[in-house]
């Protein structure tokens, strides 16, 4: 049955729709190890050059490039410069300093020339306490050595705001000296199952009662996603009960409000009344399966989905809606699908003009991957979720593919 009032929509109308609704949230200010793979929202300006000075990029001796431009060229050994260390000996003609890889480099030098292309010697007509070496390569100006601030500049913008931090920016923060960095602050998703029939996972169930799933596939899918789920426990099926679990998420500060169940017509569009009371009301129905009925609204200037019931659809329409709502409110401004092409296994027959999205389970052959259906495509079957690897998507007009037929699917 098909209620007037509710147009259906594409995926994509809808989820344009959402992400229209939803705002990118405040920076916060978090130790740099935390920010991995969250959004950068301040520019980072190098303090100072690095590395500091001129210094060693090997093992090896200092020496003036003039002395080494023709070779075998011996030089007498004066001083040891370890890393860390400023040595204040000059290189002056016809000597050497041994150098390690990070070490300054000392004044008069200009050059480095790494062990492998040097030897030991022994003077024996004239014995000295001092070390001899031959230098048994011509060796340029500037050999070897790293100038100072040739990987970043004092003064430099290093990260600009919108970057996702990566390992190896957190470790560029750490060598600019910054212990703390600022980053889009992670949403705070409240979850509310609804439903008589659904009790929490540590009940018993009665005669008739399943567990609570919804909220717990829910809040595992903001917390990979990168927001914070607040799991509200379940509401049973009155407006008031429904209202009460809308008013505890605004009190708990949630930026996005989840429900599960209580949409269908069959459930007297529960979360539909409780939106029109207490909000704004945006009620849809999406051409798509499973997930068909979704409502989406704002209550206290916050934005409610209100999933269908079944784990399946529950899923699957937070994957498609949810996912990309969380991801933007950190400051993320694509959300691409990890996905693939892949040959059908099964033929798909009878479809209904609605996308549809297909639990599959892969398998790479020798010619790219086969998708083949996990069994029982019910929208209520969450083992076939378990058994899954993916999701193949069935464009609204195709109503029906042969086996081999090449499709996309979303890697869940
Ligand atoms: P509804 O959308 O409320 O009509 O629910 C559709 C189906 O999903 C019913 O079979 C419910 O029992 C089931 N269901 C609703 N909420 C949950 C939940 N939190 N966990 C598991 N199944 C649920
Ligand atoms: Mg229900």
């Amino acid at each position: 049955m098909q209620d007037e009032r509710r147009p259906v929509l594409s995926v994509e109308e809808a989820l344009e729709r959402i992400l229209a609704t939803v705002r990118v949230l405040e920076p916060e200010r978090v130790p740099i190890l935390e920010a991995l793979g969250r959004v950068l929202a301040e520019e980072v300006v190098a303090d100072r050059n690095i590395p500091p000075l001129p210094n060693s990029a090997m093992d090896g001796y200092a020496v003036r490039a003039a002395d080494v431009a023709r070779v075998p060229a011996r030089l007498r050994v004066i001083a040891e410069a370890p890393a860390g260390r400023l040595c204040p000996v000059e290189v002056g003609p016809g000597s050497a300093v041994r150098i390690m890889t990070g070490a300054p480099i000392p004044a008069g030098a200009d050059a480095v020339v790494p062990f492998e292309h040097t030897r030991v010697v022994q003077d024996s007509s004239c014995p000295t306490a001092d070390e001899w070496i031959e230098v048994l390569r011509e060796t340029r100006p500037g050999a070897n050595v790293r100038e100072a601030g040739e990987d970043v500049r004092a003064g430099q913008v290093v990260l600009t705001p919108g970057r996702v931090l990566r390992p190896q920016e957190i470790g560029m923060l750490a060598a600019l000296g910054r212990t703390e960095v600022a980053v889009i602050r992670r949403p705070r998703v409240a979850i509310l199952a609804t439903g008589d029939e659904v009790v929490p996972p540590w009940e018993t169930p009665g005669p008739g009662q399943i567990r609570d799933a919804n909220s717990y596939t829910v809040a595992a899918q903001v917390r990979r996603y990168g927001g914070i789920p607040l799991i509200l426990g379940v509401a049973r099926d009155e407006e008031t009960l429904i209202r009460e679990g809308v008013r505890r998420a605004l009190a708990e500060r949630a930026d996005l409000i989840v429900t599960s169940g209580g949409v269908s017509i069959g459930d007297f569009d529960l979360v539909k009344q409780v939106l029109a009371a207490e909000g704004e009301m945006r009620f849809w129905s999406l051409n798509m399966k499973p997930g068909r009925p979704l409502a989406f609204g704002v209550v206290g200037g916050v934005p409610l989905v209100g999933l269908p019931g079944n784990p399946v659809s529950a899923m699957i329409a937070t994957e498609l809606f949810v996912r990309p709502a969380v991801l933007k409110m950190q400051g993320f401004t694509e959300w691409p699908w990890p996905e693939l092409r892949a040959r059908l296994a099964d033929p798909i027959v009878r479809k209904d003009g609605r996308r549809h999205y297909l639990r599959v389970r892969l398998r790479e052959t020798a010619d790219g991957w086969e998708a083949t259906l996990t069994g029982d495509q019910g929208s209520g079957i969450l083992s076939s979720l378990v058994q899954a690897d993916g999701l193949a998507v069935i464009p609204e007009d195709v109503d029906h593919l042969p086996a081999g037929a090449e499709v996309r699917v979303l890697r869940i």
